[in-house]
């Protein structure tokens, strides 16, 4: 069922079955003239499903419609690849963009090999499909309309600005509508569960970045903050407040984890706590320990950027520890 959240802006719950986030939120922004679509579900049956019955049920015409994508990962880029097909117009930010069309390709997944090694994870068996991002996403180029921050784009009565939010992925985009005060975050800002920041290569401290990317959308005003899962966001400097101190938490439990010498990224993260049903590190799902140790690596590499902690490698392997705990 879509529901109405806004004048002319229904929200549509796609589920994602087996994934623990449960749910996409699609927004539809309807007007007699053009609609907009944001975001899609995953690359799969039960997605494709739920997506046309929202389709369906509001009358939507792909002639008169455009999609926006407001980051790469699939539970939000799946079906981008067969819209574009239909003549919809398909927005996204430069660089998540250029990223999904490399994706495609099992070229891309290769790297993922490599990290496996580098988070010792080969421990495991873990392998590049085993990630969650790998087999749900688009399997085939597409050709996207690239947008860069301070692009307009109008739809009925609204007028929405594209906002840079990268963290989350690199190329994140939001929707501001200033008159409104109403914001498309995508997974930039959720409520009741945190968005995952992973690792996205050593050139960049991808934590600080997400972390600039809370502090300005602290500064805007906005009443209704519509995020991709679970709730609506209406106190967002509140919920930018639990975010940071969330991360604080745990960047202070994995300098509690390394302090007392070097540490292989899989013996990190393993160590460190999360919210699922499993309770020993043997026991995760496969795409589970990706997630895990992505979100491990993202903190480590902060610490090492901010010059609290240290890594050496050795026989391919990264080891953490504390500054001045190596041994
Ligand atoms: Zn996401």
């Amino acid at each position: 069922m879509a529901i109405e959240v806004y004048p002319n802006i229904y929200r549509h719950e796609i589920p994602l079955p087996g994934n623990p986030l449960k749910a996409i939120h699609s927004y539809f922004i309807l007007s007699k003239d053009r609609n907009l679509i944001i975001d899609t579900g995953f690359n799969r049956k039960e997605c494709r499903d739920a997506f046309m019955k929202g389709i369906n049920e509001l009358n939507i015409d792909f002639n008169k419609t455009d999609l926006l994508i407001t980051h790469l990962h699939s539970d939000h880029s799946g079906l981008a690849a067969e819209l574009s097909k239909e003549d919809v117009n398909v927005y996204v930010g430069k660089i998540d963009g250029k990223m999904i069309n490399d994706m495609s390709s099992d070229e891309y997944w290769r790297r993922f090999e490599e990290y496996a090694v580098m988070f010792d994870l080969t421990k495991d068996n873990i392998a590049f499909d085993d990630h969650p991002g790998y087999k749900y996403c688009p399997k085939e180029g597409i050709e996207f309309i690239d947008l860069i921050e301070g692009d307009l784009i109008n739809i009925g009565d609204y007028s929405f600005e594209v906002i840079d939010i990268p963290g989350h992925t690199p190329g994140h985009i939001g929707l501001y509508d200033r008159n409104h005060r109403i914001f498309f975050g995508g997974d930039h800002i959720l409520d009741k569960i945190t968005p995952n920041i992973a690792f996205w290569g050593f050139e960049q401290d991808i934590l600080s970045v997400y972390f600039d990317s809370l502090k300005k959308i602290y500064q805007y005003d906005i009443d209704y903050l519509f995020s991709a899962h679970r709730n609506i966001v209406k106190n967002h400097k509140k919920r930018i407040d639990e975010l940071l101190g969330h991360h604080k938490d745990r960047l202070n439990e994995i300098k509690e984890i390394i302090k007392d010498g070097k540490m292989s990224v899989r013996d990190i993260a393993s160590r460190m706590n999360w919210s699922l049903r499993c309770n020993i590190w043997e026991d995760f799902p496969n795409p589970q320990k990706w997630f895990a140790s992505g979100e491990a690596m993202s903190h480590l590499e902060h610490l090492v950027y901010t010059g609290q902690a240290e890594k050496i490698e050795d026989n391919g392997i990264l080891y953490y520890s504390l500054k001045g705990r190596n041994e």
